[in-house]
């Protein structure tokens, strides 16, 4: 469960997961969904007209998400007595994107996380606060493992993504009383793996300063921590968490209503759930919905109760999030929700945009989670299109 590795390979690894330049280039046509040099899906961040930036394998736009912890002063602490972990805490957003602090936790010995309480809660790009932790009492002999964890939002209109991030430092007090620090780094590979402890090799000692930022700060390396993220409830909800890779088939539609199967890769990372003809025919929706009479023809009437953009569809914050777009509002699993609302869709759920009967359209949601993690989805038309009832 527990390995070594240098920090360096630390770093190789977290780059193996971000986007490819040869994605991003492709990703400036916004109606390609495809990397056509390597065949990736583009999964766009949510502010990528602003960012343009695409999400990592861990749903990060690193663009929007690039946070720095640096631990900004070796302090002398009296053994016996607490010591005082003076850090800064960074925005490195290449673009005005501000990061949002949901919650700031601290870990000492394999102990309970504690909230910690801090003074900010809005952290713009290119600014930096200052924070103090406080450790308890330190002994004479051993080490003394102290883990800092927080929980960073960034936000487009109202979809908010919440991240954990997390690293950790082992004070000991050696002979003579001289007190070294040293990173480790817990490393929650991926959700469908076992969180394993990387004990990166970086020693911060006061006496040694070459790894030392000209301030005189040491950087603590920031995991993500997405076993965290789950014991906090932090992502997802009720233990699961929808990737935003997750792909989605589309069953019941008439040919050229719904797209191909896959993950949403739209400029936005949303998908447009109306009356409007799709992209695919010409028009500017993803999904089109219209209602059939019993005998299989357009029931034109019924049809114009549904709004051009009725809804927009999203994961986000590792949900499957419907937004009624539409005035009109909708029904989602048997009440009816006012337009503006956002609903969480869960396995079973079933929506509909017409007023007043649901029986002439519906869209039911389905799908399997394993080991708290879904990767599939499938949305079906109730009744089949292109069938008479
Ligand atoms: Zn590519
Ligand atoms: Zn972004």
């Amino acid at each position: 469960m527990y390995g070594r590795a240098k920090l360096s390979e630390l770093t190789q690894r977290s780059e193996n997961m971000m986007p490819r330049p040869c994605c991003h280039r492709a990703a400036l046509s916004l109606d390609a969904g495809f990397c056509d040099e390597c065949g990736t899906p583009l999964l766009r961040c949510a502010a990528y007209e602003e960012c343009g930036g695409l999400v990592d394998e861990g749903g990060v736009c690193p663009v929007c998400v690039a946070p720095r912890l640096e631990l900004t002063a070796q302090r002398e602490a009296q053994v016996g007595g607490s010591m005082a972990l003076p850090l800064l805490l960074e925005n490195r957003a290449r673009v005005g994107r501000p990061l949002f602090v949901r919650g700031a936790w601290t870990r000492e010995g394999g102990n309970d996380w504690q909230p910690m309480e801090l003074s900010f809660d809005r952290l713009d790009a290119g600014a930096g606060v200052p924070f103090t932790v406080r450790t308890e009492p330190l002994q004479r002999s051993g080490t003394h493992a102290v883990e800092i964890a927080l929980a960073l939002a960034t936000r487009w209109r109202w979809r908010e993504e919440v991240f954990a991030f997390a690293t950790g430092v082992e004070i000991a007090v050696e002979a003579g009383g001289e007190v070294s620090v040293t990173q480790n780094i817990t490393y929650d590979a991926s959700a469908a793996q076992t969180g394993a402890t990387i004990y990166a090799p970086l020693r911060l000692d006061a006496r040694k300063r070459e790894q030392t930022s000209p301030r005189g700060g040491t950087e603590l390396l920031l995991a993500r921590a997405d076993r965290l993220e789950r014991t906090l409830g932090l992502r997802g909800s009720q233990g699961t968490v929808i990737q935003r890779e997750a792909r989605l088939s589309w069953r019941g539609f008439a040919r050229g209503h719904a797209p191909a199967e896959g993950p949403i890769t739209t400029s936005d990372g949303s998908l447009v759930l109306g009356r409007s003809r799709t992209k695919m025919l010409g028009g500017s929706g993803d999904v089109r919905l219209l209602v059939q009479g019993a005998d299989g023809e357009l029931d034109e009437d019924a049809s114009r109760s549904i709004s051009r953009r009725h809804f927009s569809l999203s994961i986000t914050g590792g949900r499957l999030l419907l937004h009624i777009e539409s005035d009109l509002g909708a029904w989602i699993d048997g009440r009816h929700e006012p337009g503006g609302s956002i609903v969480e869709l869960r396995d079973g759920s079933r929506f509909s945009p017409l007023p007043r009967s649901q029986a002439p359209l519906s869209l039911e949601v389905s799908w399997a989670a394993q080991y708290g993690s879904v990767e599939a989805i499938q949305l079906t038309r109730v009744p089949r299109e292109g069938t008479s009832r």
